[in-house]
């Protein structure tokens, strides 16, 4: 069987390191290891406009700093297929019918809508597109016959929810659809950033990000601010490292080289925590040495990001190419799916002689 990825993000605002350590970095090394036949990487812009309906110029704008941080990241036209969602009809069509396979209770249930719902206010409101978006996503998926698809967790039951519709679709229909299986990160760290404030997840609708785009000062200064523990009131006291952003940064950011580079004193991230941990090691320490690590990651990012930025044209030509070739593979999967479900009237010459049959009868 092929090896096909397909993963993607909505362009709801410039991509942030909680994407970089929850799947950007990852889907550039999978691109890289040339194991895979196919790779997909989608601008979700329908799916955005599901919670962002009267706030289309956001998502319009940010279609191409999604794609900008694409290319900054590394990863390559040549090998991955870079595509906007809506121009794709046929993931509508194939949303449509897999909504008869799916229960609103079992929509429900989706604890990552349920806590996005909260987060947007929509108790009362909540609208049917966006309540559905785990429906559109199976399209996604399956659309592009992905084997697998490297997301951070909370994309976990999204990933359950088209594995079940491809499980039902393949039993009432035959055969059509391929399960594909998620592809976590393995540092723990990385799997939900957590956003400066601490609180919650990086995430763009929360204002609480470090971009891949920011200025060196503007990282700085979000270092200085972020949240550690509160009760390290002096040097001397003991630290805890439970909660405390600036260590789950370092977990999902530091590498060993790190430490000969900008903290020669300590040889690896246990040090610097068993320190922590003892007292004598001050915030200022940890989050100067954080700042440099975050400089030294998003340093040739930006630098690349700058490159593209010279030529826009070449970044919506490239959209323009990948969406076509997407495409065309929908459009396979749209048949595929149709023949299965027996809704291919005019190509099923069985179907015309079956009904002259039972009228001449
Ligand atoms: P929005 O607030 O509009 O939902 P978002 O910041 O959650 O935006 P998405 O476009 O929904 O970003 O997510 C894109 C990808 O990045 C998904 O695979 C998601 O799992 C991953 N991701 C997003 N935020 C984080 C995070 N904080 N940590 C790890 N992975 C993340
Ligand atoms: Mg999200």
């Amino acid at each position: 069987m092929k090896k096909i990825i397909l993963t993607g993000d909505r362009p709801t605002g410039k991509l942030h390191v909680g994407h970089y350590v929850g799947s950007l970095k990852r889907r550039v090394e999978l691109q890289n290891s040339g194991e895979y036949d196919d790779i997909y990487i989608m601008i979700a812009d329908a799916q955005a406009l599901t919670d962002n309906a009267d706030n289309p110029e956001k998502v319009r704008q940010n279609i191409i700093e999604v794609a900008l941080d694409y290319l900054a990241c590394g990863l390559d036209p040549e090998k991955s297929t870079l595509f906007i969602q809506s121009q794709i009809p046929q993931l509508c069509e194939l949303s449509f019918y897999y909504m008869n396979l799916v229960t609103v209770s079992r929509l429900q249930r989706n604890p990552t809508v349920k806590s996005e719902i909260q987060m947007r206010n929509f108790e009362a409101s909540i609208p049917v597109g966006f309540f559905t978006y785990p429906i559109s996503q199976a399209a996604d998926i399956t659309a592009f016959k992905a084997t697998v698809v490297p997301v951070g967790e909370d994309q976990l039951p999204m990933l359950e929810q088209t594995k079940e519709i491809v499980r039902k679709f393949n039993s009432v229909y035959g055969e059509t659809l391929v399960e594909p299986e998620i592809l976590l990160p393995d540092n723990k760290a990385c799997l939900r950033l957590p956003g400066i404030d601490g609180k919650a997840k990086m995430s763009k609708s929360l204002g609480n990000c470090i971009y891949l785009s920011e200025e060196p000062e503007e990282i700085r200064k979000k270092v200085m601010s972020m949240f550690t523990d509160p009760d390290h009131l002096r040097v001397e006291d003991p630290g805890k490292l439970e909660g405390n952003t600036v260590f789950t940064y370092l977990d999902a950011f530091c590498k060993d080289e790190y430490f000969a580079e900008f903290l020669p004193e300590y040889n690896c991230l246990d040090e610097l925590k068993a320190h922590y941990t003892k007292g004598g090691l001050g915030d200022v320490k940890v989050k100067k040495f954080l700042n440099s690590v975050l400089q030294a990651e998003l340093e040739p990012v930006r630098n690349r990001r700058k490159e593209y930025q010279k030529d826009i044209e070449y970044v919506y030509d490239i959209l323009k190419k990948g969406s076509e070739r997407a495409e065309a593979v929908a459009a396979k999967t749209l048949d595929d799916v149709k023949n299965s479900m027996k809704i291919n009237y005019f190509e099923d010459k069985d179907l015309i002689s079956e009904q002259k049959k039972r009228y001449a009868e």
